[in-house]
């Protein structure tokens, strides 16, 4: 009974953290999405996709080269990093992006949580003051509690976090303030995406750039087509027969449909860094 009146005061707080301003009427603002594998940003492509053509200014940095990703045992590390850049560059350029919008941090896939912390950090203190973004797209920390991710999602959920807080701290990372010729930062929302379903509090209809969406996630071959277990190349035409029909019909299965409309979800929230995790305390 307790739990499910904690559940029942909790779920408004919640609901009511949805943007006063709705997403799809953002306009002018500077996103930053940090992921940890380069195809992490595919479930808000649709997203954006918006955001870029209502004129923010959208940047997408990745953890890691993606350079263990894979079933295929022809490929090595070297060529699945590249394979995986040129993946990366070709749906970004699906959703109105381009190389100057993507920085990948280069670290080893599947090894982030092993990774010098204090300077995975910095370097995206350095990301987050050189670009002043008003939004941070990550991985959702959790709310309430600890959400289990994979190890570099859970890696990246957690540095996104702590970077953001360590931005606005001047006399933290201050040879980028006092040498750097950067200021320190503060990030006034966030949007988190890979969350719990009942944590998100807020749905954005793409229904005009599903298709882009789609477009984009047709170009991550090596993921999410046969080639995870043999690469044939980015060509679709050189799989198995129907395999591009198969991959496009997979991709667009996975977008939320509600009355006709598409929809991706997040979990947003507005302040300070350190009440990014939890509701009101004392
Ligand atoms: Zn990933």
């Amino acid at each position: 009974m307790k739990l499910i009146f904690t559940f029942l005061l909790l779920l408004p707080l919640c609901l009511f953290a949805q943007p006063q301003q709705p997403v799809e009427e953002w306009t002018g603002k500077t996103i930053l999405l940090i992921g940890g594998h380069p195809d992490d940003d595919h479930q808000s492509h649709g997203t954006l996709a918006m955001l870029k053509d209502h004129g923010n200014d959208v940047h997408i940095l990745i953890l890691t080269t993606g350079n263990v990703g894979t079933k295929d045992p022809k490929i090595s590390r070297n060529d699945l990093s590249i394979i995986r850049r040129q993946e990366q560059l070709d749906a970004m350029k699906a959703i109105g992006l381009s190389e100057e919008n993507y920085i990948n941090l280069g670290y080893d896939d599947g090894r982030v949580e092993f990774a010098d912390r204090e300077e995975l950090v910095g370097k995206l203190v350095y990301y987050i003051r050189k670009l002043k973004p008003n939004v941070l797209m990550a991985f959702d920390p959790g709310y309430n509690y600890q959400v289990w991710q994979k190890s570099d999602h859970r890696a990246a959920a957690y540095l996104a976090a702590d970077a953001a807080r360590a931005a606005e701290w001047r006399l933290l990372y201050e040879g980028q303030v006092i040498h750097g010729g950067l200021d320190a930062h503060a990030v006034e929302e966030y949007l988190f995406y890979g969350g719990n379903i009942p944590d998100k509090n807020t749905r954005v209809n793409i229904t005009e750039y599903a298709d882009q969406r789609v477009e984009a996630g047709m170009k991550y071959v090596s993921q999410f087509s046969s080639g995870w277990k043999d690469y044939l190349g980015a060509d679709l035409s050189k799989y198995p027969d129907g395999e591009e029909q198969k991959l496009r019909d997979g991709i667009s299965g996975r977008i939320m449909v509600e009355d006709g409309k598409s929809y991706e979800r997040f979990r947003y929230y507005k302040g300070a860094p350190d009440g990014l995790g939890h509701g009101k305390r004392d």
